[in-house]
């Protein structure tokens, strides 16, 4: 069930008083989210996803944009599909995909300061590998800021929104009893939101034009909206 755009982003409005001392637990998603999704820095890890289906099945790059996308929507991952339906070997695409250039992400003290006020623990859960992860924050200079990675090989390559995603991620990261109600997770694509607060984590979802239509009808498990990760952060971590 879908709602109009202004009753949507009326939920940005929320009272952002007391965030440090509700939510112990901060959980982060990785691309799109902790940098801004204007960078393409993700456009170009999907371009190299389509270009490692080009050459690996020997296809036209229509066809393999297709797969890519078909894969995508049916298993929330492409690679997941790629494995399932034909029998990939994770590892090269992961290499592969990931292999991107990082020249235009930048150290950002900004976000490091707005990290570091956040006394609680802070985790990435991402459906990319460790590698990855670890190559964005070290480029940020955050890496330091995170107690945990969990990544697309901690959940044997089910992704999220897949539920079986969010019990491992749970385990790893210890938020057991009553931790997963003082637990608050970020992320930019909004279905990804739902399985988690469903299990009861609160939920931001970061605004970007392209997830917009997804995040109306998802709208029941997003219970804060923020423009990108410095803003809110900004906002939670002052009151
Ligand atoms: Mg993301």
């Amino acid at each position: 069930m879908t709602i109009d755009q202004a009753s949507f982003y009326n939920k940005a409005k929320h009272d952002y008083k007391n965030f440090m001392l509700q939510y112990d637990y901060w959980i982060f998603d990785l691309d799109n989210t902790i940098y801004d999704y204007n960078l393409g820095l993700f456009r170009r890890i999907s371009e190299r996803m389509t270009e490692y289906i080009v050459n690996f099945f020997d296809i036209e790059f229509t066809d393999a944009l297709n797969l890519q996308k078909e894969m995508y929507k049916k298993y929330g991952l492409t690679l997941r599909g790629l494995m399932i339906e034909k029998k990939m070997d994770p590892e090269p695409f992961l290499k592969y995909v990931h292999d991107v250039d990082f020249y235009d992400l930048k150290k950002d003290y900004e976000l490091k300061t707005l990290l570091k006020k956040i006394k609680g623990q802070k985790f990435i859960y991402t459906n990319a590998s460790y590698d990855h992860a670890k190559n964005i924050l070290v480029s940020m200079g955050i890496l330091e800021e995170f107690e945990i990675i969990f990544d697309i090989k901690d959940s044997n390559y089910i992704a999220k929104p897949d539920y079986k995603s969010y019990d491992m991620m749970i385990a790893k990261f210890g938020l057991d009893g009553n931790k997963i109600k003082r637990s608050i997770f970020f992320e930019d694509t909004a279905r990804n939101l739902k399985p988690a607060n469903e299990l009861g984590v609160s939920t931001v979802w970061i605004d970007n034009d392209f997830n917009l239509e997804e995040a109306k009808t998802f709208h029941q498990y997003i219970d804060f909206i923020g423009s990108d990760i410095k803003t809110i952060l900004n906002d939670m971590t002052e009151n």
